[in-house]
């Protein structure tokens, strides 16, 4: 009897355990990849990651094809969909690395008492995360809260395995079964069709991860530690939409800079895979606070004094706020699907402190446009920009966004590429438009409060109101 091996945030062949389970056990393999937007808790994924998915899908239904084995495509609920294929194959056995957001994890728990119940074998594997998120535990036995004693527990433990290679063929299924066709998912937008600056940017699948890793360990990983706060520069990786959709692992990335090391000098190979651990870390946090997306970790903050504003909201998400950093970062989003971190950064502590809008819409915001959309690290890094997160950055460190700007991007390449209205203002007041004498506006073509908004708020006085804000909130917490 054939195995089912069911895929969701692992569209990869390559160390792929539960697929390499089903090929050693030398019997026909039915992969599914169910779209399941139904079972309980699940958090539809945004418009963004549905463009990403539909075209991740596209190259692992190849890659699968190309090695003899054909992708069944499903929707429904995953319990509903697994008892049909079974039904339909007479799978005695179904395979599936784990999940670790929390509905997807109680969705598998079921399933396998189930399948158990039933009399179907079932095994999972784990493969998107280092260690699973119980493994590491502090002195006296709880999660971790702190970054820094969770990364010197995760270095203390045995190097993590060797990445498998993908399988060169898979014995595939004689029967004909019936597969929805991608297309009448509707997971790309039609009217309009907003993805062309997507589609410039990025090339989903397991193919363009591992582009993309090669990339960066032969350009960009010397002077990592220096070059990436510096958002106008390709200094990162960019891998993080291909590991949310599992087209890469960390035990690939990690061996890769393992192997790198000899090239790469120590300290850059270092920061990057502690930024790599950020990610684990986030996953820890979200398994041990199932609810860290909708709730302050630290609860104090719920008694924090928003002041919601659908206009303020709205000057953004459109990057209309006047100020060119956080403008920049806001179109590079909606135009690209991705925010360098930095920016991601100021962006947040602007919506959050200068706007006073609750972390929850920016987090919303997020989820719906990034192309890394990931359940546990947009929620820790909104949580931990609001300061009320797991070692969080203290609330009082509000950024300037105007000296944000001049830090990190002085030469004005990043404000330039995606705030085209500024791009002929010189470098002194590139990132403070509003300070700049009416002759020098004028020089550069800008109009400001027409073409380019006056900011929505003046810095100094948004400081002092967050200040005022936040110990009204310690006052009566
Ligand atoms: P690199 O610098 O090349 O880092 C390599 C990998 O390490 C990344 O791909 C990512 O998986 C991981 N990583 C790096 N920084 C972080 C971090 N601070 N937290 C967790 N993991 C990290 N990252 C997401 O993957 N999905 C999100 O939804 C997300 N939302 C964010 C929201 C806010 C408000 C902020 C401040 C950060 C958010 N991040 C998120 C973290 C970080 O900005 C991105 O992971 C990073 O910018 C991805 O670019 P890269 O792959 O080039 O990173």
């Amino acid at each position: 009897d054939p195995v089912l091996v069911l895929f969701r945030h692992d569209l990869r062949l390559a160390d792929n355990r539960a697929l390499d389970a089903a090929v050693q056990s030398g019997r026909a393999v039915i992969p599914v990849f169910i779209l399941d937007e139904e079972s309980k808790g699940v958090r539809p994924i945004g418009a963004a990651r549905r463009w990403w998915l539909h075209h991740s899908l596209t190259a692992l239904s190849r890659d699968m094809a190309d090695r003899g084995a054909s992708l069944l495509f499903r929707r429904g609920p995953t319990r509903a969909i697994v008892d049909s294929v079974v039904a339909e194959t007479g799978a005695g056995r179904v395979l599936w690395n784990r999940r670790y957001d929390p509905a997807g994890a109680a969705t598998d728990a079921a399933l396998k008492d189930h399948l158990r119940g039933r009399g179907i074998d079932c095994e999972s594997f784990e493969g998107q995360l280092l260690h699973e998120p119980t493994r590491l535990k502090t002195g006296s036995g709880g999660p971790y809260r702190v970054y820094s004693p969770f990364w010197r527990a995760l270095v203390a433990e045995p190097a993590p395995r060797p990445p498998l290679e993908a399988p060169k063929s898979i014995r595939g299924h004689d029967g004909a079964l019936a597969s929805d066709s991608l297309a009448s998912w509707a997971l790309l937008p039609t009217k309009p069709d907003w993805t062309g600056g997507l589609r410039n940017e990025w090339t989903p699948g397991e193919a363009g991860a591992t582009a993309r890793l090669r990339m960066f360990l032969e350009n960009a990983i010397d002077g990592y530690g220096e070059n990436r706060d510096r958002p106008g520069l390709e200094s990162t990786s960019r891998l993080s939409p291909h590991l949310a959709h599992g087209e890469i692992t960390p035990f690939q990335i990690w061996q890769a800079v393992k192997d790198a090391a000899d090239s790469a000098p120590g300290h850059d190979a270092e920061k990057f895979l502690k930024e790599v651990v950020w990610r684990e870390f986030s996953y820890h946090l979200l398994f041990h606070n199932p609810d860290l997306a909708e709730k302050n970790y630290n609860s104090d903050f719920d008694g924090f004094a928003w002041r919601r504003s659908e206009d303020l909201l709205e000057a953004w998400r459109r990057g209309r706020t006047g100020y060119p950093i956080v403008d920049a970062g806001m179109r590079e989003l909606w135009q690209t699907g991705w925010m360098h971190n930095r920016v991601r950064m100021v962006c947040a502590s602007f919506l959050i402190k200068h706007l006073l809008q609750d972390w929850r819409e920016g987090e919303r915001w997020f989820w719906d446009t990034l192309v890394d959309a990931d359940p546990a690290s947009n929620a820790a890094s909104w949580q931990w920009v609001a300061g009320s997160g797991a070692d969080a950055a203290p609330y009082f460190r509000i950024f300037n966004p105007i000296l944000q700007g001049e830090k990190f991007d002085g030469d004005g390449d990043y404000v330039r590429r995606y705030v085209p209205e500024l791009s002929r203002l010189p470098n002194r007041f590139l990132h403070k438009p509003n300070e700049a004498p009416a002759l020098v506006l004028e020089e550069a073509g800008v109009k400001l409060g027409r073409e380019y908004p006056v900011p929505v708020i003046e810095h100094a006085h948004a400081r002092d109101r967050a200040m005022s804000a936040y110990n009204a909130m310690k006052g009566s917490a």
